[in-house]
């Protein structure tokens, strides 16, 4: 497969001139900054936050790229993982002409983010044991085919795709091939960031919001060959991710020790909880996961969760996705929490008249 990046790019994206900020103007070392209209006086919360951010975060990209061994110019920085997901199919997607691939059932956003910006969506379902399906997936390509979105682990069922069919959809698929990764930290496997030299077509999405416990502040990442990250500079908002942001974030990312110690308490947590799970008379099948929530089959998913919902607990219920009838999504908590949890359930299970 020979792959041109420039075939892809929609015309406006390729002719667009991008806005110049103040700050991409100069971006040196000066003594009085009155080029970007700030409050020279300061903000009522102090902490330089009348200063504009930095538009390409680059002390924050250069961190990133240290702990994922890339290099920064092969790092996007967004307001959380979705922010990419929309620029991509700004990027690459004509309204009302091109179509984009997901493997439900999946994260939701794909399809929201597809139907916002007029963009149909191909299908090709996930087996039965939820591993992907590289004959439908090829099946789903029509002309107009730009992007397929594989999400691993992948939410709502837990697992990893495997990597023989992940490699061999980057083969010979025409287009691009984002693979999200909010989950990858709880997965014992390299993530796909390490291949993004072997594959130009290759876009890998990561988050703080998952493992480094950071939904709040909206930081995710993309990884790619240089060109597509020029795109994404190139078409982003300005000033996309907010100085406290980038602060933070970056005070997070030298604290290496506590994602390893978080990931370690939620893998533990989630083993035992699987068991506990496994235990109850109603439930059928907790699905293995790599992530950091459980999918459970249960004999009757509104009313264990209503039940719940009574308890004050609240889980996901994805019983209405394809393939995951019957099925509740939960997340791993504390111990305390899953404790609660399992006392809600286990009161439920001898209340239930068979
Ligand atoms: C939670 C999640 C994200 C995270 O999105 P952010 O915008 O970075 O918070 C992305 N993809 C999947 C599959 C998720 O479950």
């Amino acid at each position: 497969m020979s792959f041109q990046l420039d075939r892809l790019v929609r015309e406006n994206i390729r002719r667009l001139r991008p806005y110049s900020s103040a700050r991409s103007e100069f971006a040196g070392d000066a003594e009085v900054f009155l080029d970007a209209n700030e409050n020279a006086f300061g903000s009522p919360v102090g902490n330089g936050l009348n200063r504009y951010p930095d538009p390409l975060q680059m002390a924050l990209k250069a961190r990133i790229a240290e702990l994922r061994r890339v290099g920064t110019d092969q790092v996007f920085i967004g307001n959380g993982s979705d922010e990419a997901v929309d620029l991509l199919f700004r990027i690459f997607c004509r309204p009302g002409v091109d179509n984009v691939i997901t493997c439900p059932p999946t994260y939701g956003m794909y399809e929201v983010s597809a139907g916002i910006n007029d963009i149909a969506v191909n299908h090709a379902p996930l087996n039965a044991d939820f591993g992907l399906n590289a004959e439908s997936m090829l099946a789903a390509v029509g002309e107009n085919t730009k992007l397929v979105f594989v999400c691993s682990p992948n939410n709502p069922t837990g697992n990893l795709m495997d990597t023989s069919s992940v490699t061999d959809i980057l083969q010979h698929f025409p287009a691009i091939v984002v693979i999200d990764e909010a989950y990858i930290d709880f997965a014992a496997t390299p993530s796909w960031a390490d291949r993004i030299c072997d594959f130009p077509n290759l876009i890998v999405l990561q988050t703080l919001s998952k493992a480094w416990g950071l939904a709040g502040l909206r930081v995710g990442t993309a990884f790619a060959d240089a060109n597509i990250i020029a795109l994404m500079n190139k078409v982003k908002p300005p000033y996309n991710v907010s100085r406290v942001s980038q602060e933070l974030a970056l005070t997070a990312l030298e604290n290496t020790d506590w994602l390893t110690q978080t990931v370690t308490e939620t893998v533990s947590e989630r083993k035992k909880l699987e068991q506990q799970l496994n235990a109850l008379s109603f439930v059928q099948t907790v699905y293995p996961s790599d992530a950091n929530f459980l999918l459970v089959r249960v004999s009757d998913a509104a009313a264990t969760y209503r039940r719940l919902i009574a308890e004050r607990i609240v889980v996901r219920d994805r019983s209405k996705v394809e393939l995951c009838e019957g099925c509740l999504r939960i997340t791993i908590g504390t111990a305390a929490e899953n404790q609660l949890l399992m006392e809600a359930l286990r009161n439920y299970e001898t209340s239930i008249i068979y």
